[in-house]
């Protein structure tokens, strides 16, 4: 089912249509508004005054989005298949935090499950498996594989689990930057929650570098367009890690931890990238400062 987002339809004085954020959910009348190059070409994008997220201003359309991701590694399955094991890693990591915290051999749902790279390896150690995702052919093959599956481009259309028959375990990995609208697709995961069940996010967390990327613009227009690109890739938001775990907290959680320790995807990265890492884990713990590249957050359904 086409899931259609419009741009809101009210304008100012100005002629300027409104903006909702589709990070936080703000409207917003004067954002500042830009240009930039990303995996989808250039693009109009916008930085929320509320939650200083850029995000790209372009309507949403779930088929295109389908598309687009049929073009993307994870969305075809040769390639989908291969990204699964350089991913292993992090899905190990991802997958003893949840164990720590008390939910192995849980019922887990993984959002944007692609070619069931998580689910493999959770089912290895004795978790219910489910999965759902905006690709057909993804889900056909994650159903293929025993695990429960679902095409849906929004938690609110998951059929799988209901307040009635919750899940214990929610994991979005790498793909929450693709909502159009997060608020509700939070609220949505809660809904679909058992009381105290358990949201695993590995969040992408480079707006920095977007900034970066921006004030280098006047002196270095080549360094610029490429931070700004490799920050954003084909993502449809950059939201700050603070703002985040506010917004996960709004939508009825409880933050248990937020680390980039295990978030990133393998751990055979060259040196510079495996140093950002450490330096980012030592930022955040001591300073509360974030720059790594994607950070892992482990949040606790709050009892109504
Ligand atoms: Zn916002």
């Amino acid at each position: 089912m086409a899931n259609k987002i419009a741009e809101p339809s009210a304008h100012d004085t100005l002629g300027q249509a409104t903006v909702l954020c589709p990070a936080c959910g703000t409207q917003d009348q004067h954002p500042r508004r830009f240009q930039f190059e990303s995996g989808r070409g250039l693009t109009p994008w916008a930085r929320c005054a509320s939650c200083d997220t850029y995000f790209m201003t372009s309507s949403y359309d779930s088929t295109a989005e389908t598309d687009h991701s049929r073009h993307m590694a994870w969305g075809n399955e040769d390639e989908g298949a291969a990204l699964n094991q350089r991913k292993r890693d992090g899905f190990i990591s991802t997958l003893d935090g949840i164990e720590q915290l008390g939910y192995g051999g849980s019922k887990i749902l993984d959002v944007g499950c692609s070619f069931g790279g998580i689910l493999v390896e959770a089912k290895k150690r004795g978790f219910e498996c489910s999965g759902v995702d905006i690709v057909p052919e993804a889900v056909a093959y994650v159903q293929s594989l025993g695990f429960k599956g679902e095409v849906c481009s929004s938690l609110n259309d998951c059929s799988l689990f209901s307040p009635q028959d919750p899940v214990d375990v929610i994991s979005v990995l790498d793909a929450h930057i693709y909502w159009p609208d997060q608020p509700a697709e939070l609220r949505a995961a809660c809904r679909l929650l058992r009381d105290d069940g358990l949201l695993v996010i590995r969040a992408v967390t480079k707006s920095a570098f977007v900034t970066a990327g921006r004030f280098v613009g006047s002196v270095s227009p080549n360094v610029s367009k490429k931070l700004i690109r490799r920050a954003i890739a084909d993502h449809r938001f950059s939201m700050p890690l603070k703002s985040l775990l506010k917004t996960v907290e709004t939508a009825g959680f409880e933050i248990l931890n937020a680390t980039p320790k295990g978030a990133q995807h393998t751990n055979e990265m060259p040196l510079s990238a495996r140093a950002a890492y450490k330096v980012g884990t030592l930022l955040w713990h001591g300073l509360g400062v974030s720059v790594s590249p994607t950070t892992l957050i482990f949040a606790r359904k709050k009892s109504a």
